[in-house]
């Protein structure tokens, strides 16, 4: 999930420590974002290693990212709530009163989660989809349960952008894309802008549609007419 921030600041890794690398954000279109997830099993340093690639793909802009979103379809997200948010203004874990600041990043692997409240609207953005943005209805609250990289199960509460990041976050391990969410009098608004915006999504429909009909009408042409295939030998 994306809102506007401030340039990112620069790290700096010691010698001794494989500096992080910033990977290739998978755009609207691409399979892997319509994938069901699979469940982290352990935490091992492949994943800490991809998560820190991550967290540097994220610190380049953005507040949230799932792992499909860069190419890996397992159930990890990383998300940095900005510290100036104020909208987060209830924020539990483990029923313990807590602050974003001490939470942030949040990352973590599995998680389940319980949204509840009212829904309201907000302007979502997603680094999947660059330069569109559409209100998006969401519950105000969610209860959701997460491994942390600790290894560590705790229950967070809250509600503010952390609940809306937190359902945006999850959907995408279930291949769902905030354009799924749209209200019908947006929906034709936003698909002519993510026509613009990623044209090659929807040639691709196309093409697999096109590809599909042929061969279609080819295997009934071949099963019509096609006699039987005569070894030659020599
Ligand atoms: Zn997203």
């Amino acid at each position: 999930m994306n809102i506007y921030l401030p340039p990112p600041v620069s790290y700096y890794y010691p010698s001794n420590i494989i500096p992080a690398v910033i990977l290739d954000i998978l755009q609207y279109g691409h399979p892997i974002l319509r994938e069901e997830c699979s469940p982290v099993i352990h935490i091992n340093s492949d994943i800490l290693s991809f998560l820190k690639d991550m967290q540097e793909t994220l610190a380049q802009g953005g507040i949230g990212l799932a792992a499909p979103q860069v190419g890996r379809p397992i159930r990890l997200v990383t998300i940095n709530i900005p510290l100036s948010d104020t909208s987060t203004t209830w924020l539990e874990v483990d029923e313990q009163p807590a602050t974003p600041a001490q939470i942030m990043p949040l990352n973590f692997i599995n998680p389940v989660l319980h949204p509840f409240g009212k829904k309201i609207p907000y302007r979502e953005g997603c680094l999947s989809i660059s330069k569109v943005y559409a209100d998006v209805m969401r519950r105000s609250c969610v209860k959701a349960t997460l491994t942390l990289m600790s290894g560590r199960t705790v229950t967070i509460k809250c509600n503010g952008l952390l609940a809306r990041c937190l359902q945006h976050e999850t959907d995408h391990l279930q291949g769902a894309l905030f354009t799924d969410l749209l209200s019908p009098q947006d929906h034709g608004k936003v698909i002519r802008r993510l026509k613009l915006t990623h044209p090659a999504a929807f040639e691709e429909d196309d093409n697999s549609y096109a590809r599909r009909m042929k061969e279609e009408r080819r295997k009934a042409a071949q099963g019509a007419q096609t006699p039987p295939l005569v070894r030659k030998t020599a």
